[in-house]
């Protein structure tokens, strides 16, 4: 079974998870006949629109877990290639203007539950000879867990760009930036070396008979693809491919967005970590704006209280330019287009209300309030999610397929994990203890449900 319609496993979805499984497949578990195919180029899809930020917080410690591996995966890779994809770890700020955060802390505790007692470190005085500022983005020196900074001074010496009237960080230590386009490029590279192959084609039906028989549509000479394995990497199209074989996926789509632009003006140095606003604010439109955006049903709740979760960070390394400012606020589930510019909810507002919205952070961004940068991209895509907002990797219910999906804005963070386990799933090897909790073998745990619906966090940034 070596030619390319007569396969052992084929991956559909060549973005960051179909890319993981197969590099695992092919890596720890030498599988030699693996397909990757899809309709696009590798990573040009969801994959390509993301921050490529990573943190291991999580309000649940299943999750905490599960990005630990992922991360614990992402170093082994970055340390025996002099990190080719340019990890870096100076952490996530998370800045609120409470002064009360038990409930933060609350969900601190619940998601390192499972890590030593330490790791949530108070810190309330001046000086904290116990914190370590992130001046380094070596992921190699930074400290774990997480610190909490409540001493104003402390704050303002550490994070002088914050607005002041923040009065409490949360500042997350395994937490950073990659480059998950370089991470793939070296992946696909040992998927080549240890003889996986890749077809550019669309997968438009799928027979189960024992194996399964995909109907593709791509290069002329191959209209049929057999395989003993299917792994459904399809990411927004996970729930059609698996609609291809009679099951029903349960995640839904929603698009968010971002927007890029180079800091002519150094509004941001390019030390500053990943920076949010925990806190839902309104923003604060002219008496002119706010009438004509509530004149529109479509614009009115943008003159209301919004979530919180806005962030900023320079982009491109010490040497670059740019910065990046994202803020995930849509709710509305949408069908999912294959030309994003088709998407209705990418907001012609949107690169106006996010630098607001991050100006309230970092007040120094207020100089692109006040005189948009000329040239900006404006740029997103969907968060394929679950209802509980964790990952669906494993067996799909029908013999010998398998997913690798339900990413949300995580899968960049989380993909060498998602295809670890879902290529341990496929070969019978080891899967983490808490794996079929991130299966649809979680569905039939009604107390894990019972915990998952009623958590007053999903952990999205
Ligand atoms: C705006 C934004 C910001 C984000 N920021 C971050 C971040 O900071 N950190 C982080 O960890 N994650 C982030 N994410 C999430 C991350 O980008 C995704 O979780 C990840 O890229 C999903 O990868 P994927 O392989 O599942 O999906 P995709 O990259 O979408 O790949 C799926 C592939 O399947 C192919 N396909 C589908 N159906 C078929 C078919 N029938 N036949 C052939 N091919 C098919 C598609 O063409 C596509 O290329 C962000 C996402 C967005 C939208």
């Amino acid at each position: 079974m070596d030619s390319r319609n007569n396969v052992e496993i084929i991956v559909i979805g060549a973005g960051i998870a179909g890319i993981a499984t197969a590099y695992y497949l092919c890596t720890t578990y030498k599988k030699s006949s693996v397909l990757l195919v899809d309709s696009r180029q590798p990573m040009s899809f969801t994959s390509a629109q993301s921050g490529d930020n990573y943190r291991n917080w999580w309000p649940h410690p299943t999750m905490t877990d599960f990005t630990n591996h992922s991360i614990d995966l992402m170093e082994q890779i970055a340390s025996t290639t002099s990190n080719v994809f340019n990890m870096t770890r100076r952490g996530y700020v998370l800045a609120t203007r409470k002064k009360e955060i038990d409930d933060v802390i609350a969900d601190l505790q619940v998601g390192y539950r499972r890590a030593s007692p330490d790791s949530i470190r108070m810190h309330d005085a001046a000086s904290a000879l116990s914190y370590m500022s992130p001046d380094s983005d070596d992921w190699e020196v930074a400290p774990a867990g997480v610190d909490v900074l409540s001493n104003q001074q402390l704050i303002r010496q550490t994070f002088p760009l914050l607005s002041e009237d923040i009065a409490n960080v949360i500042h997350i230590r395994r937490a950073g930036e990659i480059s998950s386009q370089q991470l793939s490029q070296y992946m696909l590279e040992k998927i080549r070396n240890a003889g996986g192959k890749r077809l550019t084609a669309s997968v438009r039906s799928i027979e189960v008979d024992r194996r399964f028989l995909l109907d593709i549509e791509g290069p002329g000479d191959i209209e049929h693809i057999r395989a003993d394995v299917l792994v459904n990497a399809a990411g927004p199209f996970a729930s059609d491919v698996a609609a291809m074989i009679n099951v029903d996926l349960p995640i839904e789509n929603i698009y968010q967005q971002k927007i890029a632009f180079d800091d002519k003006k150094r509004a941001i140095p390019r030390q500053l970590p990943f920076s949010s606003d925990l806190d839902e604010f309104e923003i604060g439109w002219t008496d002119e704006e706010r009438a004509l955006l509530t004149e529109d049903a479509e614009t009115a709740w943008l003159t209301g209280p919004l979530p919180g979760g806005v962030h900023c960070r320079p982009d491109g390394g010490d040497k670059g330019t740019r910065v990046k400012l994202g803020w995930a606020f849509n709710r509305e589930v949408s069908e999912p287009q294959q030309d994003l510019a088709n998407e209705p909810h990418k907001h012609a507002q949107y690169p106006e209300i996010v630098m607001r919205a991050a100006a309230k952070l970092v007040p120094s961004l207020q100089t692109y309030v006040d005189d948009f940068p000329t040239r900006f991209s404006h740029y997103g895509g969907y968060y394929p999610m679950t209802r509980e907002n964790w990952p669906l990797i494993g067996p799909l219910g029908v013999d010998g397929a398998y997913v690798a999906g339900g990413l949300s804005g995580f899968g960049s963070m989380a993909a060498c994990a998602a295809g670890a386990i879902c290529a341990a799933w496929i070969t019978d090897g080891d899967v983490p203890d808490y794996a079929s909790q991130l299966s649809l073998e979680r569905y039939s745990d009604k107390a894990l449900m019972a915990e998952l619906t009623n958590a007053p966090s999903k952990g999205l940034l």
